[in-house]
């Protein structure tokens, strides 16, 4: 990809905008861009430095990324609703062209790292309720204030708060800002390091209720223990695929494991889309596996599998939602069924954590009671974020870490 139209190649010690901002390290990538921790000079100060793509159609993504960006700091001055605030923006020729940059805060590690260095394990409920909280309070703003849907919300999306100063921690300097890396290598080093992880994360996501998992011992839950003492704020980042509700562009939206069942059946989406993806990740973070990692099988396609996970996990789609769809009569005939996976497994959501999981019973109950909703088939029945906000399981103290008493979040400008 560092070729004509692609990343623009960045070496240590690179000025950007005139001396402006200096590159120090690789902080991370996406499909459009690389973006690299800099420090300011004007404002001395480390900043991420986000360096698209240069073809026409990453620049134009890039274009529409500032615009939404400057709707999202200007409705919040304070910088206080967990979202990513934009301080500059500049275009830099290179080698492979004229490659738009933008110039964020500079935040943690993405929680798809965090998952990671849980080894898999999934996070204590009180971990994942104060994760929840700063996502819900970013959703409530973007929806309500600004009217705008996120339509890609994912764990590598959403970004600790970094509590590190990069100059004062040299020794970390090789690593990612809050978290020490389980192994060798370079984690931001564009290595296949990360390839291979994100194979072996499918390999081991849910992906399958149908008997293909391994069945666990009888042991209790034991979620990773190696992050205690983290503050789990976060905030959410890459507007590169948001819009506003009254100017959606594209049909197909959300990544694969995180889209919402009327984003495949094609029946029109909105704010809901992103409270789906929401509870998806909330699931993933608790359990350290995907909710679903649909796959292509024998006559069968990807979409296929995807919305007979849902069913399985969540029970069977009303008849009304399942032909509703432009695409609806490409994946099930005129009562409602699936025309080619005929046989569901189906394993509700809370025997799945109690089971699988090894939740307790009242923590997978009260989980639940939170993150169902967030999963109705029916988009508009779902709650808002201002709703889910509201709800008593973001004020509760779970058991399952016997976790410390304090409450990370009275601490946080909410
Ligand atoms: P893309 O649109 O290409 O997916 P993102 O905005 O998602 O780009 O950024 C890609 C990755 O770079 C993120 O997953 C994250 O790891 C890292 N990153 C992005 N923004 C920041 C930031 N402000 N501070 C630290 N790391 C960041
Ligand atoms: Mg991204």
């Amino acid at each position: 990809s560092y070729r004509k139209g692609g990343y623009h190649a960045v070496r240590i010690g690179d000025p950007f905008a005139s001396g402006r901002y200096i590159a120090q390290r690789k902080l991370g990538w996406g499909q459009f861009s690389t973006v690299w921790l800099a420090y300011d000079t004007q404002a001395s100060k480390y900043v991420a430095l986000k360096i698209q793509k240069s073809a026409q159609q990453f620049a134009q993504a890039a274009v529409h990324e500032i615009e939404v960006l400057c709707a999202i700091a200007d409705g919040d001055p304070s910088n206080s609703k967990w979202v990513v605030r934009l301080i500059d923006h500049f275009k830099h020729s290179g080698p492979n062209g004229h490659h738009l940059c933008m110039v964020l805060e500079f935040l943690g590690d993405n929680l798809l790292q965090l998952i990671k260095f849980s080894r898999y394990k999934g996070l204590e409920l009180n971990k994942v309720r104060e994760i929840c909280k700063c996502v819900l309070l970013a959703l409530d703003y973007l929806h309500r204030e600004l009217g705008i849907i996120h339509t890609d919300l994912k764990p590598e999306n959403i970004l600790l708060c970094s509590t590190i100063d990069p100059a004062k921690d040299p020794i970390r300097s090789g690593l990612t800002p809050i978290l020490e890396r389980p192994e060798g290598g370079t984690l931001n080093g564009g290595s296949t390091m990360i390839e291979k992880k994100l194979k072996r994360r499918a390999k081991r996501a849910v992906a399958n209720i149908s008997g293909r998992r391994d069945s666990m011992g009888g042991e209790a839950r034991k979620p990773a223990r190696c992050l205690d003492g983290i503050d789990m704020r976060c905030k959410v980042v890459d507007f590169g695929n948001a819009c506003w509700a009254d100017k959606r562009f594209a049909e197909e939206i959300q990544t694969r494991q995180y889209r919402a069942p009327e984003v495949i059946l094609q029946s029109g989406y909105s704010f809901s889309v992103d409270m789906w993806s929401f509870a998806c990740i909330a699931f993933e973070l608790a359990t350290g596996d995907m909710m679903f990692a649909p796959k292509t099988g024998e006559g069968f396609s990807e979409d296929e599998d995807h919305l007979a996970l849902m069913m399985e996990l969540l029970g069977k789609m009303p008849r009304k939602i399942a032909i509703g769809g432009a695409r609806s009569k490409d994946f099930f005939d005129r009562h409602g069924d699936l025309k080619r996976i005929r046989r569901l497994k189906y394993l509700p959501l809370d025997r799945l954590l109690v089971t699988k999981y090894k939740f307790a019973e009242t923590d997978a109950r009260e989980f639940l009671g939170f993150l169902s909703p967030c999963l109705d088939i029916s988009p508009e029945k779902r709650p808002t974020a201002q709703q889910c906000l509201l709800h008593p399981w973001l004020n509760l103290k779970s058991s399952d870490g016997q976790s410390k008493v304090d409450d990370g979040m009275s601490k946080l400008k909410i």
